[in-house]
């Protein structure tokens, strides 16, 4: 997966500055494996919890349906973790099957990694920063 380094920066700066974890979408081009990140979209987390996430619905229809208008597709998910590393948790994992697109976790340490669910296993992403 390929992003922008300002969109790392604006949701590592992001996530520091959040006392819950902060979650929202990624769009972009596919283009057979390759994925190029575009945008990246903050959405409210609704259980306003610094162990897990959930996005808003209504905000999450209304911001895909605006990225689908300009031609770009949902090709990844990002949120952060406070106080543990950036893997999925397991809360994490029943998600994924739902969103089978790379997960970008990053911690307030700025570290991150992406991860999607391939059938029941979990596969880090490489992610290059551009
Ligand atoms: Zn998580």
């Amino acid at each position: 997966m390929v992003i922008p380094a300002s969109l790392i920066e604006e949701i590592v700066s992001a996530a520091k500055s959040s006392s819950v974890e902060i979650c929202g979408l990624l769009f972009g081009e596919r283009s057979g494996e390759e994925i190029r990140v575009i945008e990246a979209k903050a959405i409210t987390n609704r259980l306003k919890s610094p162990e897990a996430f959930e996005m808003e619905p209504l905000e999450m229809v209304k911001v895909i349906d605006d990225a689908e208008g300009r031609g770009l597709e949902v090709v990844g998910i990002f949120h952060s973790h406070l106080k543990c590393p950036p893997r999925p948790s397991e809360r994490d994992l029943e998600g994924m099957k739902n969103w089978r697109v790379p997960w970008l976790i990053i911690d307030d340490k700025e570290n991150y990694g992406a991860f999607v669910l391939e059938g029941e296993k979990v596969r880090e992403v490489d992610v290059r920063v551009v």
